[in-house]
Formats: structure tokens, sequence, C-alpha cells
């Protein structure tokens, strides 16, 4: 049998309403169980969500946002999902059609409700390819960061992050930090957007083109520019904001 949650993503807007309304029409119509998360950043940094995660099913289906942002948070709950073959998808790219390929056991919806006011707005790191360098904890000037005693750059306090700065994950030299409430990849967690691949960079050397011109499509195209030292630049800036914001 197969656990499914969703997360409707309620202090975002990562998960469109018309899947989800799409989903819960579908999953009704099968009588299918499933647990409703509001939103699982916000409840990931309140109390423990880990049991309504994790049941004692063979596998598990969590549709949501971003896989990568959605393995990233519940990594930082204690679950590694491959140990828990927990299947990850974006809800908002998620046929109904997975439904009958599975199989869950019936009965009513679950919610678990989220009524905080606060926006769950804050970094989830990918330890996968963090490599310590504290760049993002030097950076903040908010006391997000802390080192622990292992070393290593943990998100201590969420809540002083400041609302739609996703400034720290411009800095990071691995892309190792997401936001996953941000509305663009790959910042959210997703694939970078179709970039001009290099190849057309070149044919376009060969045939005379103009090489900067080239290169300012593909960092349109990509939706960020294409040198770290760009996006420094805007760091500071988004930072600066913030800053000048708190003094208001
Ligand atoms: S960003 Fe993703 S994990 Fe966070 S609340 Fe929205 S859908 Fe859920
Ligand atoms: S800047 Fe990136 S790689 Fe460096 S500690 Fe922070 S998250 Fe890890």
């Amino acid at each position: 049998m197969t656990q499914l949650t969703i997360c409707a993503c309620k202090r975002g807007s990562k998960v469109e309403e018309v899947s989800l309304q799409k989903w819960k029409e579908e999953l009704s119509k099968a009588n299918i169980a499933y647990t409703l998360i509001d939103d699982m950043c916000g409840l990931a940094t309140q109390d423990s969500i880990n049991h309504s995660l994790i049941k004692n099913e063979e596998k598990h289906l969590l549709l949501g946002c971003q896989p990568k942002a959605m393995n990233n948070l519940v990594k930082h709950l204690g679950i590694d999902s491959a140990e828990h073959n927990i299947d990850l998808r974006n809800l908002n790219e998620s046929s109904t059609d997975l439904i009958s390929k599975m199989e869950f056991t019936a009965g009513e919806p679950r919610i678990i409700a989220y009524n905080d006011n606060w926006k769950p707005w804050y970094p989830v790191l990918d330890y996968d390819v963090c490599n310590s360098c504290q760049k993002c904890l030097n950076f903040c000037l908010f006391g997000v960061y802390k080192l622990n005693n292992e070393g290593k750059v943990i998100v201590e306090n969420p809540e002083n992050c400041k609302d739609l700065c996703p400034a720290c994950a411009r800095t990071c030299p691995t892309n190792a930090i997401i936001f996953p409430k941000h509305h663009e990849s790959p910042i959210d967690g997703g694939e970078a957007e179709k970039s001009i691949a290099v190849g057309n960079i070149l044919d376009g050397i060969q045939q005379s083109q103009d090489v900067y011109k080239l290169l300012a499509n593909r960092r349109k195209a990509s939706g960020i520019p294409l040198f770290k030292a760009d996006q420094l630049q805007i760091a500071k800036q988004e930072r600066d904001q913030c800053k000048c914001n708190d003094k208001k």
C-alpha cells in the first residue's frame, strides 16, 4: 500500500489551486485516504510532523512543490526519503493518472492545519552539496544560520529570515541553499529554466555573431545571471534592502 501525503502550501503559492482541487476531486471519487498538510514549511518549524509523514506503509507518495526542496525539508525532519521509499513529486506537474498505478487505502482525508500568521519563508540546506564554507553564515546579518558542534552550518533561526529575501542563496558556491517558496528556479530547488546551450553559442561565434549578445541572451533565457559576481551584487542589494526595512 502507498501512503499519500499532499502539501497545500497554504502560506505560499507553490501549489496551484486548480491542480490541488483536481487531485482532491479524483481522490474523493476513488475514496482514497490521504493526509493534507496545510503548509509543510510552516509545520516543520513548529512541531514534529514526522509521524504524519511516515506510517508503516511500504511506499509513500508526497506531492507538493519542487521534489528537491521537499526532499531536503523532510531530511531536516530526520526522514531519509530513499530509506522510507518516498516518491516526491511536484503536484502541479503530476497527473492524477498516478492514482490508478498505485494501491492506496480507502478512507476520508485527514487535515493537518497550519494556523500561524507567520509566512514560513526560510532557507533549507542541501547537505549533499554543502561544503561547510560558511559563506552564508558570514553573509547573513540576521542570525538565521549557526555553526553546530560538528562544524556544519545549520538553519538555527528560520523565523529571523526576511520575507521574500533569497540573498544568501546567491552567495553559495555550490547552490546548496534552497528557498522552497521562492518563485524562481533554481532557488526553489527546481531545475534552472531552459537555457541556450553552450553549443549554440559556439555555433553563433563561428557565424561571427556578437558573442556578448549571445551570452546576454543566454543569461536572459536561463533566468539567472551568468556570473556569480552578478549574483553577489544582487545579493548585497537584497540584503541592504532588508536592513533598510528593519529600520522602518
Ligand atoms: S514550499 Fe513546498 S513544502 Fe513548503 S509549504 Fe509549499 S509546497 Fe509545502
Ligand atoms: S554557502 Fe553554501 S556551501 Fe557554504 S556553508 Fe552555506 S550552504 Fe554550505
